[in-house]
């Protein structure tokens, strides 16, 4: 069966900035975790980024933006860690590749894992049309990407 690979802060794990989860409840999901088809996956954490860690927003464009060089990530605290969360980006597709993953479900709004949305890179807590860094390398190499609220859709694509 097609595994499926999901952020693992969705999953329960406590790998967020700020060390907390974002446990998302889906029958779906459940279902699949009891297949054995999710792989769980932390960008960050995978490229070595500490929990906790400093916000970070992705200032001057959008996920596809920096794995080309002309937008950089941000922590709050102003270090750029663009390069590891290209690194993260870099490992997640590794994974896929390995595990003939074609499907993610990624934490929507995270610079890393938002597919639809991601925040300005100005610290304000506004939303921008967008996707993350890890994101937007999945897709550029053919995955579909969706996030929590997308889940029927991913479903409904791996029939
Ligand atoms: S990088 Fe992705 S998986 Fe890791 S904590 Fe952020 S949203 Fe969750």
């Amino acid at each position: 069966m097609q595994k499926i690979l999901v952020s693992a802060c969705l999953l329960g794990n406590k790998v967020r900035y700020n060390g907390a989860d974002l446990f998302f409840e889906s029958p779906i999901l459940k279902t699949w975790i009891d297949q054995g088809r999710v792989v769980s996956f932390c960008p960050e954490v995978s490229a070595g980024l500490p929990v906790p860690r400093s916000a970070a927003e992705i200032c001057g464009g959008n996920g596809g933006l920096v794995l080309s060089g002309k937008a950089k990530v941000i922590e709050k605290n102003g270090t750029d860690v663009s390069k590891e969360f290209i690194n993260g980006a870099q490992l997640a597709l590794k994974v896929c590749k390995q595990q003939n993953i074609t499907v993610a479900i990624l934490a929507e709004s995270s610079p890393s894992c938002g597919s639809n949305t991601i925040y300005n890179g100005k610290f304000s807590n506004i939303k921008i049309a967008g996707s993350g860094v890890t994101s937007s390398l999945l897709k550029r190499h053919g995955i579909k990407v969706y996030s929590q609220y997308e889940i029927c859709k991913a479903a409904e694509s791996l029939k």
